[in-house]
């Protein structure tokens, strides 16, 4: 048997990267899989199209902006109309700006927040409502929120360790219930956020113990064994997965 058969997932940010990549593993582990996206309708209904074809499991595309709150909390909701529940939430939709603190702004606190802190917290909240014993909560850091190895990366290494204390706090709150709340922090790995290739990538290499980019089913396969059974006594902690950036 599959170890997420009878499950069923939501992945925020799924049609492109990371998140892509963790809706093809979750839905040939077992699980019925839905995801959101924004900007990429196209291959988003590609994605979804594909991965019900090869895992046999509904997979569904649901346009939702995680800037908006009452987009994410409506998007939850309707993933549990229309997939029967919800046992997994990924908050994985984030976004990543490198530009110096004091060429910032407060539209750009507002924008980098809401997205990658506030869309976590609604969507959390709202799904672990509907979640019943050996639910799981797994969030998107980033290593940035424990080292932050050059200039330009404030804010958005503000918004990764907001998730730390989520993570702890929340892991206290729904332990009881049997539902664990974990943090997976990437260091770098070879997306549109972060190519695998050009200046950056060559002095990103220079700092890791592993000196290459991580394969986005890095990030999927360790997603994909905190959602299941066998990850039921991890809770409230940060898993780092950067090459030893940060060793
Ligand atoms: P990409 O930029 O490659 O992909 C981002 C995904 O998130 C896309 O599917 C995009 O959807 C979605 N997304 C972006 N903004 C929103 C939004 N407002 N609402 C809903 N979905 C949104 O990023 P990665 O795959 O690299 O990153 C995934 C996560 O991993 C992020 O949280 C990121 O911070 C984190 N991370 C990445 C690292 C890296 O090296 N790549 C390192 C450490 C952490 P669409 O195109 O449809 O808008």
């Amino acid at each position: 048997m599959k170890h997420l058969e009878n499950k069923v997932a939501l992945v925020t940010g799924g049609s492109r990267g990371m998140g892509a990549a963790i809706v093809k593993q979750l839905a040939e582990e077992g699980a019925k899989v839905a995801f959101t996206y924004v900007r990429s309708a196209d291959k988003a209904r590609q994605l979804a199209a594909e991965v019900s074809a090869t895992s046999g499991q509904q997979v569904i595309a649901v346009a939702a902006d995680s800037a908006s709150d009452t987009a994410v909390a409506a998007a939850v909701e309707e993933v549990v109309r229309t997939l029967g529940g919800i046992d997994i939430l990924v908050n994985n939709a984030g976004v990543y700006e490198k530009k110096p603190l004091a060429a910032q702004t407060g539209a750009d606190y507002d924008e980098m927040m809401n997205i990658n802190v506030k869309a976590v917290f609604v969507a959390s909240i709202t799904a672990m409502k509907h979640m019943k014993e050996g639910g799981r909560i797994i969030s998107i850091g980033s290593n940035m929120a424990d080292r932050v190895a050059g200039p330009g990366a404030t804010l958005y290494a503000m918004s990764k360790s907001a998730l730390i204390g989520f993570t702890k706090g929340l892991a206290r709150e729904l332990g009881p219930r049997g539902i664990t709340v974990n943090l997976v922090q990437p260091g770098p790995t070879n997306t549109d956020m972060n190519p695998a290739v050009g200046e950056h990538a060559d002095r990103a290499r220079t700092m890791m113990a592993i000196p290459h980019y991580g394969n986005v089913t890095d990030i999927a396969s360790l997603v994909s064994f905190l959602a299941g059974p066998q990850s039921g006594f991890i809770t409230g902690t940060s898993v780092t997965i950067d090459g030893g950036f940060n060793a």
